[in-house]
């Protein structure tokens, strides 16, 4: 069961780095982020009045761009307020202040609480979602 659980994950996490949504086409205003542990890197921006639209684009592990694409999906659409709280609870998670189950109700984004307990990747995982509270604070 767990391993079945583990393999669901995984494709979640694949889906996303093959199709990143929300991908390429950079508003103004956009950032630069990379992770040197991993040699990941990202660009992103946020526009949009009212709700905010989060575009990215970058190169490095599966997990960084993954995470980066469920970032801008999960966020996308969102008022800064809405975003912004979103983007503290997975820091939170990432950072061991919350519980892994404060992820279970945000869609692929719940596939993430695992990757919290392996410091090594957290800092990929990380990433995007610390770029997009830098971001959101911006504005
Ligand atoms: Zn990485």
């Amino acid at each position: 069961m767990s391993d079945f659980q583990d393999e669901v994950e995984r494709e979640i996490v694949y889906d996303h780095y093959r199709r990143p949504r929300h991908g390429g086409q950079l508003g103004a205003g956009a950032i630069s982020l990379d992770n040197p542990s991993c040699g990941d890197e990202l660009r992103m921006s946020l526009t949009g009045e009212g709700l905010v639209e989060f575009r990215f684009e970058g190169k490095g592990c599966s997990i960084s761009q993954a995470s980066a694409s469920m970032m801008a999906e999960l966020l996308s659409g969102r008022t800064r307020e809405e975003a912004l709280a979103l983007a503290e609870r997975v820091l939170g998670v990432f950072r061991g202040d919350l519980d892994p189950a404060s992820l279970e109700d945000l869609g692929d984004v719940a596939v993430l609480s695992g990757i919290a307990k392996l410091p090594v990747r957290v800092k990929c995982a990380a990433l995007a979602w610390q770029g997009a509270r830098r971001l959101l604070k911006a504005g």
